[in-house]
């Protein structure tokens, strides 16, 4: 079969092509319309979101012989060189390859000569913050007096590298990851034009393992197609990237046994930045463990397995309780990764309850000298108090406006997630709102400032009251609840526990 190399066949050719930029074509539209070109631009993003894509639109629209409303018309014979990459005048220089800093010296000279054909002369010069110093400033020199005939275009992954000297001569744009949905319309688009049969799921997973970058997505795709036709699937898909639930799964499973919790914690997190859908993963780790449940119960003929796995799983179910057991498959079933908006957290939640609940297994000689659990420790630390003021009651009846307002925030977009399901108001301190967290790994996520300064933002927008935040570990959510009861009663924390 041909290889039609996706990314270069579907490149974008006008602004209105350009995926998930919205922000840098409408603003660059704009200017062209008005006439009010810069005569230098820094691209800013990660790789595969439109950049270099971007500079050849720019470079077409700014000599295209036709059009007129700002988009190049890629009909005229202008418009025509510079996609099929002959246009004199317009040169892509990649400052990382030794030729590219050669180029730049040349650069200079070059750049005073008026344009072959074209209006403009246009510089793309990608990776700019790979520039060794002399080419660096050789490109200053010109961008400090460029020669009126001559548009720059630089981009750039890393842009805190660049020097501010040429930094503060650019107008910038930051380009955005590509969101999920906006890359699987693309693909879905591209799909359809070249005749390929797809699942939603398959297309899915491709724009989630492509972590927002378009031409990872398509080189996938192309090398799907390759393998395995222009009908895909699921399953082959995650073959391709080397993913099975299963075994993550199952490994999982070990961890849980084994009480390993930062073990089990990073499997998740792996599964979840692998793009494999977690709820499928779920039902693969529920199924799972439901056989390890019935191995241990005796019932291993209800099963249909090879020996090997057989063998495997009986080893594993011998090291954990029938308790341990029921429960995880009990809190594993009742896991809602979609009400989390696919966040990797009730998956989280459920696998430190049921891991823990191997470590007293280990540690407790018996339940009834079990040491105290984590609230009654901190419940030390309450004392008693006038009742508490109505105010965290109102901040509680209205949390749910914070974790709508902290939508799209924080790692991942899911700050809303962790203000949702890991976390409670618990009680405000002159102008600080404390927030009870029921594992530390959630806590030390939003104390880190960057998602504390979020958090402290939109809470003080939605109540219009400056409002800081604490954060404070409760333990687990519904396992008494002594800290809560005890604030009821009329107390206040008075120390945080480590
Ligand atoms: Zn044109």
């Amino acid at each position: 079969m041909t290889s039609p190399v996706f990314y270069r066949k579907w490149r974008p050719q006008t602004f209105a092509q350009v995926v998930g930029q919205e922000h840098v074509t409408r603003t660059l539209l704009n200017a062209l319309k008005a006439g009010r070109v810069a005569h230098a631009y820094l691209f800013c993003g990660p790789r595969g979101t439109g950049k270099t894509s971007t500079g050849r639109i720019l470079a077409k629209a700014v000599n295209c012989l036709g059009g007129g409303d700002g988009e190049p018309c890629n009909a005229c014979p202008l418009c025509e060189a510079i996609t099929a990459g002959h246009a004199m005048d317009v040169m892509e220089i990649d400052a990382a390859s030794n030729r590219g800093i050669d180029e730049i010296r040349e650069l200079r000279e070059r750049v005073k000569f008026a344009p072959n054909m074209a209006r403009y002369k246009v510089y793309i010069i990608d990776e700019v913050h790979m520039l060794t110093e002399p080419a660096a400033n050789a490109l200053l020199k010109t961008l400090e007096e460029p020669p009126p005939h001559v548009l720059f275009v630089l981009a750039t992954t890393e842009p805190h590298k660049v020097p501010p000297t040429i930094l503060s001569r650019c107008q910038r744009f930051d380009f955005r990851r590509i969101s999920l949905q906006d890359m699987v319309s693309r693909l879905m688009g591209i799909c359809e034009k070249e005749g390929i049969e797809i699942e939603p799921t398959a297309l899915k997973l491709i724009a989630r393992s492509a972590t927002g970058s378009m031409r990872d997505a398509e080189n996938l795709l192309e090398q799907l197609v390759a393998y395995y036709g222009n009908k895909i699937e699921l399953h082959q898909v995650q073959a391709l990237l080397g993913i099975t639930g299963d075994v993550r799964a199952r490994e999982l499973a070990r961890y849980m046994v084994a009480g390993d919790i930062a073990a089990g914690l990073a499997t998740i997190n792996q599964v979840n930045h692998d793009g494999l859908d977690l709820r499928q993963f779920n039902r693969e780790l529920v199924e799972y463990l439901r056989g390890l449940l019935l191995i241990r119960a005796g019932s291993e003929e209800a099963l249909d397995l090879d020996a090997d796995t057989l063998a495997e799983m009986r080893g594993l179910a011998q090291k954990a309780s029938m308790d341990q057991l029921s429960k995880a498959v009990k809190l594993f079933r009742e896991v809602d990764v979609d009400f989390d908006g696919f966040s990797p957290i009730p998956l989280e939640l459920a696998f430190v309850e049921c891991a823990s609940t191997a470590e007293e297994a280990a540690t407790m000689p018996t339940k009834e000298e079990a040491p105290p659990a984590p609230q009654a420790a901190e419940a030390k630390g309450v004392e008693k108090m006038p009742p508490p003021p109505p105010e965290i009651e109102h901040l509680r009846s209205r949390w749910r406006d914070v974790v709508e307002a902290v939508k799209g925030l924080g790692s991942k977009g899911q700050l809303d997630a962790y203000l949702r399901s890991a976390c409670e108001p618990l009680a405000v301190e002159g102008d600080t709102l404390v927030l009870g967290f029921y594992y530390a790994f959630h806590k030390e996520k939003i104390e880190d400032p960057k998602y504390r300064h979020m958090v402290e933002a939109k809470v003080s927008e939605v109540f219009a009251t400056p409002y800081k935040i604490r954060c404070t570990l409760i333990g687990p959510k519904g396992k008494g609840h002594l800290v809560e009861a005890a604030l009821q009663m009329g107390a206040r924390i008075v120390e945080e526990e480590e």
